[in-house]
């Protein structure tokens, strides 16, 4: 049970597996203004920097559950750094169904709600976490511009144009869901760069130190079709943003 290798080699340099930078990260943590104390929950906690910074910068305590052991690692190493080791427990483990033993304040998928089968599911699971008056994180893409045919579709990663929504349609089906959208913070196109233009630079130091890894043809044909074609559809019809929600 582990993330596939070419994940952890595209984003080996990714402290955020998603189109965040760290201001925009630390920008949601202040928007959210949390009380030192606050318990989370994070599915699908990547490399752990959500929850180590807010660690650091709000006191707030929390749990991360993923089901990559290489990022898992990694961010048992920043709570280190970070000097909030005490604080935060990273569980290398699969999402799909995880519930709190305790009820938390703060449950979160950030860019991860397949472990729910959809953003519904994922509601729905976060909040079997969540204790009464609790805020719901949740991370997710949505049309910027809706994709004029098939292909853009695909290369923005879905399988059809309803696997998502333009960004009102999203924010009407969390009203739908039955919850209030207290806050969001959304990605730009700047930081989309910043998520996957890094990604190029770490594939190319990897082929260059290992032309002969049986992911060396798949990567190097990634590399030279990637850029361009991110250019032409990802970095204009795709948005992401991460939203909280309370229950009605
Ligand atoms: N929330 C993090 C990571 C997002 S990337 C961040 O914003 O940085 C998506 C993450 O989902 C990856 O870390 C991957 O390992 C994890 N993942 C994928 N399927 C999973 C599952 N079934 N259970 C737990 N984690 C999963």
């Amino acid at each position: 049970m582990d993330l596939p290798r070419s994940f952890t080699i595209r984003e080996s340099s990714h402290r955020i597996h998603n189109p965040f930078t760290s201001d925009k990260l630390a920008a949601l943590g202040q928007a959210l203004d949390l009380a030192p104390g606050t318990r989370a929950l994070d599915l699908a906690s990547g490399s752990g920097e959500m929850l180590c910074t807010w660690a650091r910068d709000h006191r707030i305590t929390g749990t991360g559950v993923d089901i990559s052991t290489e990022f898992t690692a990694r961010a048992r190493a920043r709570a280190a750094e970070l000097g909030v080791a005490e604080q935060v427990t990273f569980v290398h483990g699969d999402a799909c169904g995880h519930v709190a033993d305790e009820p938390v304040d703060l449950a979160a998928c950030i860019g991860a709600t397949w472990i729910g089968d959809g953003v519904a599911g994922t509601v729905a699971l976060l909040q079997r976490s969540l204790r009464p008056g609790g805020t719901m994180l949740i991370g997710e893409p949505y049309w910027r511009h809706e994709p004029p045919d098939q292909e853009t579709v695909e290369a923005c990663h879905a399988a059809a144009r309803d696997d998502f929504r333009p960004l009102p349609e999203l924010i009407e089906q969390f009203g739908a869901l039955g919850y209030d959208v207290v806050e969001m913070v959304l990605a730009d196109q700047d930081s989309w760069d910043r998520y996957r233009a890094a990604q190029w630079l770490n594939i190319r130091r990897w082929l260059d130190r290992n032309p002969d890894d049986e992911l060396a043809a798949e990567l190097r044909a990634e590399l030279s079709a990637d850029p361009a074609r991110y250019a032409k559809y990802e970095r204009e019809h795709l948005g992401w943003g991460v939203f909280a929600l309370m229950s009605r």
